[in-house]
């Protein structure tokens, strides 16, 4: 699509200002870590290819970050194959789609991992503080924690979008992909 092609050198700019909480979070933690868990890697590896980078803009942004704590040997031997494996250049050649909200909301995120909503699976302090980085005022917020309270994640991830871009997302948020492309719609109309 027409807004699917983010290049290497806007994508922290991209990431602050389109990606919704779950990706940000990701991308902000292999920038701090230069890492992330396998579950991490395919959620937000999945979803970057979803707004239109390409596998080789794909291998040079994991690799710039994994080699800052393994050798490009180590990159190329463990980690490029699955990145190419989800662009359907390995293995059986599926070309993988992004996951949904409903099966990132339903992973089960273990100590260490980053993936998963973070509507469901942040402690409210730090689901608070991310809000309050995405610039959202305390009503704001408050009315997000109450979806969260009662479970509605993709409502609370709907209200955060719509606070944030201060417009009304009647579709709801459903899928990852869905916001960037709703944002950037706004964004870049
Ligand atoms: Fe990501 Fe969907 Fe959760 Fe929003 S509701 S943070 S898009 S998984």
């Amino acid at each position: 699509n027409e807004y699917a092609d983010i290049s290497l050198k806007d994508i922290d700019q991209v990431a602050k200002s389109s990606f919704p909480l779950c990706m940000r979070h990701l991308f902000e933690k292999l920038r701090e870590d230069h890492h992330l868990k396998h579950g991490g890697r395919m959620q937000l590896g999945l979803f970057l290819k979803g707004v239109g980078l390409k596998l080789e803009d794909a291998l040079a942004f994991w690799r710039a970050e994994f080699t800052k704590k393994v050798g490009s040997e180590k990159f190329d031997k463990e980690y490029a194959y699955s990145i190419r494996h989800n662009y359907g250049k390995e293995g059986k050649r599926t070309d993988y789609t992004p996951y949904a909200c409903q099966k990132i909301i339903s992973s089960a995120p273990g100590v260490g991992d980053h993936h998963g909503c973070p509507y469901r699976h942040f402690s409210d302090d730090n689901l608070r503080a991310a809000l309050g980085r995405m610039g959202l005022s305390s009503r704001g917020m408050e009315d997000v924690m109450d979806k969260v309270r009662n479970k509605h994640y993709q409502l609370a991830c709907t209200m955060t979008f719509e606070a944030v871009y201060g417009t009304t997302c009647d579709a709801g948020i459903n899928h990852p992909n869905q916001y960037f492309e709703e944002s950037q719609k706004i964004l870049k109309p």
